[in-house]
């Protein structure tokens, strides 16, 4: 017997409500397990904290914060921080669960945890950002940890909040803690290529499904929302295998050049100003525009919700790689899944940020650090690996690869939640 949650009110198309449709979906396939289906149906600890922090004028402000940890029947809870105007329990929770089924997918021995601030951070100083980040530290510094759950960046938070939230965490426990975040600026015990990682997953997650639909990926036209870490390191690498990026949609935005947005030309200006606002080599388009662009591979890899039915409807990818976390509606998944077009889903497509997350977490606590090329060797393996085993598990039911995903990832956090048994 199980009642709804009290304390969130999701809908179908809300994040939480997305989430829980596509465990629904899972569902018939999960065989003994699906006794156990309920764990999944509900965060095993949401905390939310109240941030308060002295603004530069000296004013004090507040802002709320999460930290959610869906499941921990694999290992400690791993996932992002995002700081943004939209951040809310419900949506933090979606994240959360999302990462649990993502880690399982790869097999990192985590669970799925996930947190946020409610802020408009482009609106803070450098100082009240770190004031911010310090505070909301301090107060989820009692989930946190090594060995307990691991933060990371995510959308609006970078390699400097979490040299801030290292340093908060260890001055507060009394000892340098570099494993209890990752994403961490190199010489704080961060990672090669983990800025890099998510887009360089989504590429190869990308160029292994093309390969098997026959798509060519030299002069394939890319459209990508999102040009922020992910969104940008993805395009530059399609372009490198001889794809064009035709389309680009930013917070600021929309651009497109049908011969391909040259890349060196444009990067400078996005490192400068963090948006693609301003760019010549390219025509500005309406925004909604950007949805019927002729393309064979889209990338939305911005925030949740963007592809509506309608929106599925008109699109004219292929492939659709889903760089951002609950880009697709359920109800649009449906849409793209009759009119035949590919999703290769967000929990396996930008798996890559967690996974080498995971090798910054390991070479943390073995204080030996590894070259470039191990860690993209060992993440290109990994993700290949796992695509290969969710691809087999959707040709084996006919199911969709999100489905698919989720089934490989359920089957192996209840199993976990099996063996451990039911405590007390
Ligand atoms: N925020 C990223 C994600 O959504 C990375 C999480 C991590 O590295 O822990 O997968």
């Amino acid at each position: 017997m199980s009642m709804n949650l009290s304390y969130v009110n999701p809908t179908a198309d809300s994040p939480w409500g997305t989430y829980l449709s596509q465990v629904e979906r899972v569902t018939p396939y999960l065989g003994h397990l699906a006794r156990w289906v309920e764990t999944l149906k509900r965060p095993k600890r949401a905390l939310i904290v109240d941030v308060p922090i002295e603004l530069d004028d000296g004013t004090v402000a507040h802002y709320e914060g999460y930290r959610v940890q869906h499941n921990l029947s694999r290992g400690p809870g791993k996932g992002g921080v995002r700081y943004h105007p939209s951040v809310t329990l419900e949506e933090v929770m979606a994240l959360a669960a999302w990462m649990s089924i993502k880690n399982a997918a790869v097999n990192l021995p985590y669970g799925g945890a996930k947190g946020g601030i409610r802020v408009e951070p482009k609106q803070l100083s450098r100082k009240e950002l770190e004031r911010l980040t310090r505070r909301y530290t301090s107060e989820i510094g009692l989930i946190i940890g090594p060995q307990q759950d691991i933060p990371a960046p995510d959308v609006n938070t970078n390699a400097q909040v979490m040299a801030w939230m290292m340093d908060t965490y260890s001055m507060n426990t009394g000892a340098t803690a570099t494993g209890v975040v990752t994403g961490k600026p190199i010489h704080l015990g961060g990672s090669l290529g983990r800025v890099k990682a998510t887009g360089r997953g989504v590429f190869v997650t990308g160029r292994e499904a093309a390969r098997r639909i026959n798509l060519p990926l030299d002069g394939a036209r890319v459209a990508v929302q999102g040009f922020g870490n992910v969104g940008s390191s993805a395009a530059e690498l399609f372009v490198q295998a001889g794809a064009k990026v035709v389309a680009i949609q930013d917070h600021t935005g929309t651009l497109y050049n049908g011969g391909g947005i040259e890349f060196a030309d444009l990067m400078p200006l996005v490192q400068r100003q963090g948006s693609i606002a301003g760019f010549t080599g390219a025509e500005a388009m309406a925004d909604e525009d950007f949805w019927d662009v002729d393309c064979e591979i889209l990338v939305p890899a911005a925030l949740e919700g963007q592809i509506t039915p309608a929106r599925a409807q008109r699109l004219k990818a292929k492939l659709v790689l889903e760089g951002a976390n609950g880009p697709t509606l359920p109800s649009a998944d449906d849409v793209l899944a009759d009119r035949g077009v590919l999703v290769v889903p967000d929990v396996i497509c930008n798996a890559g940020g967690v996974t080498v997350s995971y090798f910054e977490w390991v070479q943390d606590f073995s204080s030996f650090f590894w070259t470039e090329d191990e860690i993209n060797v060992r993440l290109e393996k990994i993700m290949i690996g796992a695509l290969r085993r969710i691809w087999d598990t959707a040709d084996q039911h006919r199911i969709s690869l999100r489905t698919a995903t989720f089934a490989v990832a359920c089957e192996r956090i209840l199993t976990a939640r099996e063996e451990r048994g039911l405590y007390p």
